[in-house]
């Protein structure tokens, strides 16, 4: 009997949810790997590295879709995201 693949369990599900968020402050940016959320919008967060806090910005929806290297999964999933209505 075979174990189980994680990378095939990973593969079942579309989108990713892990994601590289990049610090804001310009003299830290520092990536710091983060799994999103996909059942709320996740609105600060607090760099590791240099213990600051940010918040999305104005228009964005969540941090991810702020500072991440990829959009937030409900942006993924619907190819939109409505900063006001919260994730499902
Ligand atoms: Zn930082």
């Amino acid at each position: 009997m075979k174990p189980p693949s994680l990378l095939l369990e990973h593969n079942m599900n579309d989108h990713t949810m892990l994601a590289t968020l990049t610090c804001p402050n310009l003299a830290c940016q520092h990536q710091q790997p983060m799994l999103m959320p996909s059942t709320y919008c996740q609105l600060s967060y607090t760099c590791e590295a240099c213990q600051a806090t940010f918040f999305r910005r104005p228009g964005d929806c969540c941090i991810f879709c702020s500072y991440a290297d990829k959009p937030c999964p409900p942006k993924q999933a619907e190819d939109r995201c409505d900063p006001d209505v919260r994730h499902r």
